[in-house]
């Protein structure tokens, strides 16, 4: 099997899984203590925590503390609903946000929506009313990859006095986190195991604790996994390590990709993108048949979570496609472990099935 789909999720770093196989804690082992009990091993559980944390904060500016949750939905939602009592109650957001943004803006009420170009860049030509409490814009997209380049929208944000929440799910371990109040990340994004995410906030924001009974992390409750944040942090170390290493092995990728995939259209920019990212279209194209006749190659029909819905992406229609369009695209996603061998693979396979299709 070719696996194309590293924006819905990447494979486990095996320097992640070793890291977390001691911290799973066996009746034999002296690691599966509570990491919030003052003994002994819980002391040493709480260490692993700690060093993690470290690991994962240091791919952000200083000034911020590390909250960890259980994925960055979760991170999200602490962000917009544990702000709202203390800033102003609108609710800013680019039109190309995720749904972990969209439906707790939709849910908070009092939203507006930022129109983005072709390219996919939210207009920071666009006029914040004067009850924005939370400007939200993602550093870079899961559907179309486009980098957004958070300057002007942190120069809106303090000019309106709002926050700016950023969504780095997409980014964090691949370039470097730009300066926000508060900013969401995932493990399973980067390398990393599924089930743990962090938001990132900025020294001396306050926010509402939305899951209550004990606050172990301060702002959140619930035993943490020492398992599952030793292999977000090992994860967090390598992407750390090997960012220009993995940005320059998808930059290779991409090229070749590109000529491989020529008579198909490009969905969104080409320059201001996560080159891990190829979204693509052939108009008339039916989606579902050719992902099921390349059994093999694992790709995707928009994001994770809209496909299978039957409902055109939001993404592709923020940036001018049609629903047919929108419809007849399709997302390769490529990561540090994909290999030229399997590009050349999946591109014949894709083609010829598209061929099928008199396309
Ligand atoms: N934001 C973006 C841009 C994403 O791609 C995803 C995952 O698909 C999320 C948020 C949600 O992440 P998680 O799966 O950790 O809740």
């Amino acid at each position: 099997m070719i696996y194309l789909d590293y924006q819905a999720t990447t494979p486990l770093a095996a320097e992640a899984r070793d890291a977390m196989l001691r911290w799973l804690g066996g009746a034999e082992s002296d690691t599966f203590g509570n990491p919030h009990s003052p003994h002994r091993m819980g002391r040493m559980a709480a260490a692993t925590v700690e060093a993690a944390r470290e690991k994962i904060a240091a791919l952000f500016p200083p000034g911020g503390r590390i909250v960890f949750t259980g994925n960055a939905c979760e991170a999200i939602n602490l962000a917009m609903r544990g702000s709202a009592s203390r800033r102003k109650p609108g609710i800013a957001f680019s039109a190309i946000e995720h749904a972990a943004v969209r439906d707790t803006a939709f849910a908070l009420g009092n939203w507006h929506e930022i129109p983005v170009d072709a390219k996919g860049k939210a207009d920071s030509g666009d006029a914040l009313s004067e009850d924005t409490g939370l400007v939200a814009v993602m550093a870079v997209n899961n559907e179309i990859g486009t980098i957004q380049g958070l300057a002007p929208w942190r120069e809106k944000a303090r000019e309106a006095g709002a926050l700016l929440l950023v969504d780095a799910v997409q980014s964090y371990g691949k370039i470097h986190v730009e300066e926000a109040d508060l900013i969401a990340i995932s493990s399973h994004k980067v390398y990393g195991p599924k089930g743990v995410g962090a938001l990132w906030v900025r020294d001396g924001l306050e926010l509402d604790p939305q899951v209550t009974g004990g606050l172990q992390e301060g702002l959140r409750s619930g035993t943490l996994s020492p398992a599952l944040i030793a292999g977000f942090g090992a994860a967090a170390q390598l992407a750390q390590e090997r960012m220009e290493a993995d940005a320059a092995h998808l930059e290779a990728l991409w090229t070749r990709a590109r000529e491989l995939f020529e008579d198909w259209t490009l969905n969104g920019s080409a320059d201001a993108r996560w080159h891990g990212n190829l979204n693509i279209r052939k108009d008339g194209l039916d989606v579902a048949r050719l992902i099921s006749e390349c059994r093999d190659v694992m790709f995707s029909a928009g994001s994770a979570c809209a496909s299978g819905s039957g409902r055109p992406s939001h993404v592709l229609k923020a940036i001018g496609l049609t629903d047919a369009q929108a419809k007849s695209s399709i997302r390769i996603g490529m990561g540090r472990y994909t290999t030229l061998d399997e590009i050349e693979t999946a591109a014949k396979a894709i083609n010829a099935a598209a061929k099928e299709q008199g396309l």
